[in-house]
């Protein structure tokens, strides 16, 4: 020991601070969620990091894009419209630039009870008075990371729907082997 050392007063070393436990389970805020049904192409950070998502529910030319801090989406409504990756981009973008909502919790997977019935509404909202409308799995890609399901899962939701309402919902093998869901219209009460 250095004589120097019994006479200089060294101020006391700073007790570390105590360090916060480290949380068992990080929030999760999207930045590695893949929600079932869709493949996420892009993620954005908007201002308060919040993730905001492209992604695709099938076919690659139909994208929608959606924030996990407030509830902006946007996607095509009707299967005859689509909007191509480079437009999603930009809405995503564009959102994530001005968007200063927090983080919020990831949408639920719900349970095959509440999407059956989801879609047996969505199927109704189809039906009219007078024709018969075809039913594409593409007029749910807004809804695709509330439904959180596969293509194949839906298909095989709409078959069983079809079954139990014959009067509402008919399937058709098209020409390529895929099935083809059809809106009976209404038949009025006799
Ligand atoms: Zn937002």
């Amino acid at each position: 020991m250095a004589l120097s050392d019994l006479f200089t007063r060294r101020p006391a070393a700073p007790t570390p601070p105590a360090e916060d436990p480290a949380p068992t389970v990080w929030p999760q805020i999207g930045e590695t969620w893949k929600p079932e049904g869709v493949t996420v192409v892009q993620r954005y950070y908007n201002q308060a990091h919040a993730v905001v998502l492209v992604y695709t529910a099938s076919k690659r030319y139909r994208y929608g894009v959606a924030c996990l801090g407030c509830h902006y989406t946007k996607a095509p409504s009707a299967a005859s419209d689509w909007m191509e990756l480079s437009d999603a981009a930009e809405a995503a973008n564009a959102h994530a630039g001005t968007c200063r909502a927090l983080p919020r919790d990831l949408p639920a997977r719900p349970d095959d009870d509440t999407v059956h019935k989801l879609l047996h509404t969505r199927v109704r909202e189809h039906q009219n008075r007078v024709t018969e409308q075809e039913f594409r799995i593409d007029a749910l890609d807004r809804a695709r990371l509330t439904i959180q399901r596969t293509n194949p899962w839906i298909e095989a939701a709409l078959r069983k729907l079809a079954d139990e309402h014959p009067d509402l919902l008919l399937v058709r093998t098209s020409h390529e082997d895929s099935l083809r869901f059809f809106v009976r219209p209404y038949t009025p009460a006799s």
